[in-house]
C-alpha cells in the first residue's frame, strides 16, 4: 500500500519569508494537492536568539495571499500538533534521552571558551577547522571521557551541558534524493553535531527529524541549503530506528546575473522585491513586497513555480489547478534557477491583460478616488480597455490615462519646440470649426473629417496631429488621438485647444 502523502513547510520565524521560501512552500503544496495529500505548516522556532516577533504572522499571511492552503498547522490545528516547535520541548527532551540511553548521543560539558581555544589551536596548526567528532571527542570534556559519577554530579549540580550526536566511525552513509539522485558520504567527514542545547532547546536537526517522523511526513521537500544536513538526518533516523521519509532538495534561486544566491540586497540594488509582502523591520526599515508592488498573487505564484520546475511544454501561464495537475518533482532541475525581475513583470502583464476591462476598471477606480477623481464607470471601462496593453500593473494605469481626467498642466518643452509652429494656433482654430460639425463625435467620424481638412488645407498629418496631441495630452504619449478626442468629448477638446493656444508661445 502506498503511504499517504504528507508534506510540510517548516520555516523559522527569523524575519520575512524570502521568495525562495515561498517557492519551497509552493512546491510542497503542489505536491500535496497533486497526490491528495496533506500540507502541514510547522513553525521551527527553537532558536530563541534569532526569533523575530511578527515573523510567524507574516509567514501565514504570505502563504494565504499566495493561495497556499494549509491543512494542519499552528492556526488549523490537527492530529499531529502542536505545530510550533517551542511547544514541543518535552517531546525533544524525551527523544534525545533515548539516544543517550542507546549510546547514539552523549553529554558534552566543554565551555564556549574551551571550544574557542580548540579552534584557535587548529587554526595555528594549519588545520582547516576544529571538528568535534570521531578524531577529537576522546580529548574533550564529555560523558565519553569523564567517569560516569562525575557526569552525574555535573548534571545534578546544574553545570551547563549540551547533548551531541555520536557519529559512527568509518561508515559510508548512503541515501537518495529525488532531485539529486544517489549520494554517499563518509561518516568520518561529519562532526558530532549538537542535538540539544544548554538552554533546554533542541537544535534544528533533532527537532526537525523528530517532528518529521512524529508528523508522519512522507516527503521532505526543502531548499538545497539543507542538503549538507541530510547525512546527519539520515543517521538520526537510523539511530531512532525509524524509516526516513523521501527527500527532495530544491535548487537555489540565483541572482539576475546568474551568479550567486538571490539575496535581499539584490532586490534593493536592482529595485525589485524579494519578499511576498512588505516587511517593516523594528529598526524602521521597510522591505518591498510583491503584493504592495501591485503583483497579482496568481502571477507571482505562476512566475515562482517556473523557477526550477519545468512543466514540460511551452505553456507558461498556469493557474494553481493547472500547476497541481502537471507538477512533478522529477521535473524539478538540479541547476540553480536565475531570477529575472523583467520576467516577473511580464507575468503580471499577462495576467493583467487577460482580465476583463470591467474588472480592471473596478481595480483602478479606488486609485482614482484617492486622487479625488470621479468618473462614469462605463467611461472608465472604455478608457482602461484602450490602454491596458501598455501597463504591467493596475497602478500604472494612471500614467497612461491621467489626461482623460485632467487637462495638461504643462507641455513637453522639447516637443513644443519641434512641433508647435507660428501657424499652429491658426490651424488648430480652423480644425476646431471642423470638429464642431463632426456628427456624432466619434473616432471614426473624426478621422474622416480631419483627413478632409488636411487635404483641403494641403497640410501634412504631422502639422495637425502632433500639435493636437500636445494640446490634449501635453506630451506625445497616449493611445490613438481620435480615440482620445472621442473620450474627452467636443467641449473638453476645444477647451484644451484654446488653453494650449493661450499658454504655448513660440
Ligand atoms: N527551519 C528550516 C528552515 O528555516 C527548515 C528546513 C527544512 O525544511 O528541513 O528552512
Amino acid at each position: 500500500m502506498e503511504i499517504p502523502v504528507r508534506v510540510r513547510f517548516a520555516p523559522s520565524p527569523t524575519g520575512p519569508l524570502h521568495i525562495g521560501g515561498v517557492r519551497t512552500a509552493l512546491y510542497n503544496y503542489l505536491f500535496a494537492r497533486k497526490y491528495r495529500g496533506t500540507m502541514i505548516l510547522r513553525i521551527e522556532d527553537t532558536d530563541r536568539n534569532r526569533f523575530v516577533p511578527g515573523a510567524e504572522k507574516y509567514i501565514i499571511e504570505s502563504l494565504r495571499w499566495c493561495g497556499i492552503q494549509i491543512d494542519e498547522g499552528v492556526e488549523e490545528g490537527g492530529p499531529a500538533g502542536p505545530y510550533r516547535q517551542s511547544e514541543r520541548r518535552d517531546i525533544y527532551r524525551e527523544h534525545v534521552m533515548r539516544l543517550v540511553e542507546t549510546d547514539w548521543a552523549y553529554y558534552a560539558f566543554d565551555t564556549p571558551e574551551e571550544l574557542e581555544d580548540k579552534r584557535q589551536e587548529a587554526a595555528a596548526a594549519g588545520k582547516d577547522i576544529f571538528q568535534y567528532g570521531v578524531c577529537t571527542r576522546g580529548n574533550m570534556c564529555n560523558s565519553l571521557t569523564l567517569p560516569s559519577e562525575e557526569v552525574k554530579r555535573r548534571i545534578q549540580s546544574g553545570i551547563p551541558f549540551v547533548i551531541r550526536f555520536k557519529m559512527p566511525e568509518n561508515e559510508e552513509i548512503r541515501f537518495s534524493d529525488i532531485i539529486r539522485g544517489e549520494i554517499r558520504v563518509l561518516s568520518d567527514a561529519l562532526d558530532d553535531k549538537v542535538l540539544f542545547k544548554s538552554d533546554g532547546m533542541p537544535t534544528y536537526h533533532l527537532a526537525n527529524v523528530v517532528d518529521d517522523h512524529l508528523m508522519h511526513i512522507s516527503h521532505v521537500i526543502r531548499g538545497e541549503e539543507w542538503l549538507p544536513s541530510l547525512p546527519l538526518h539520515v543517521m538520526l533516523y537510523r539511530a531512532f530506528g525509524w524509516d526516513p521519509p523521501r527527500f527532495a532538495h530544491l535548487p537555489l534561486l540565483l541572482k539576475p546575473t546568474g551568479k550567486g544566491k538571490l539575496s535581499k540586497r539584490d532586490g534593493e540594488k536592482m529595485g525589485f522585491p524579494v519578499f511576498p509582502l512588505e516587511w517593516k523591520g523594528t529598526d524602521g526599515s521597510v522591505a518591498a513586497g510583491y503584493r504592495e508592488s501591485g503583483y497579482y498573487p496568481g502571477a507571482f505564484v505562476n512566475m515562482l513555480a517556473l523557477l526550477g520546475w519545468n512543466p514540460g511544454d511551452e505553456k507558461e501561464l498556469l493557474d494553481m489547478d493547472e500547476m497541481v495537475d502537471r507538477f512533478s518533482l522529477e521535473r524539478v532541475g538540479k541547476a540553480g534557477a536565475r531570477f529575472d525581475p523583467e520576467k516577473a513583470r511580464w507575468f503580471n502583464h499577462q495576467y493583467l491583460v487577460r482580465k476583463s476591462p470591467e474588472t480592471l476598471a473596478g481595480e483602478f477606480q479606488p486609485l482614482l478616488e484617492e486622487k479625488g477623481i470621479q468618473t462614469d464607470f462605463d467611461r472608465l471601462i472604455r478608457i482602461v480597455d484602450m490602454v491596458k496593453d501598455r501597463v504591467d500593473f493596475v497602478h500604472e494605469l494612471w500614467r497612461e490615462t491621467w489626461f482623460f481626467f485632467l487637462p495638461p498642466q504643462e507641455y513637453d518643452v522639447k516637443m513644443v519646440k519641434k512641433r508647435w509652429k507660428a501657424e499652429t494656433p491658426g490651424i488648430l482654430t480652423r480644425l476646431g470649426e471642423i470638429l464642431a460639425k463632426a456628427e456624432p463625435f466619434k473616432a471614426s467620424v473624426l478621422e474622416v473629417e480631419v483627413k478632409n481638412f488636411l487635404e483641403k488645407e494641403h497640410l501634412g498629418t504631422g502639422q495637425v496631429m502632433n500639435p493636437l496631441r500636445l494640446a490634449l495630452v501635453g506630451t506625445m504619449a497616449g493611445p490613438g488621438l481620435f480615440d482620445i478626442c472621442e473620450m474627452l468629448g467636443y467641449e473638453e477638446v476645444m477647451k484644451r485647444i484654446e488653453q494650449a493656444c493661450r499658454t504655448i508661445s513660440t
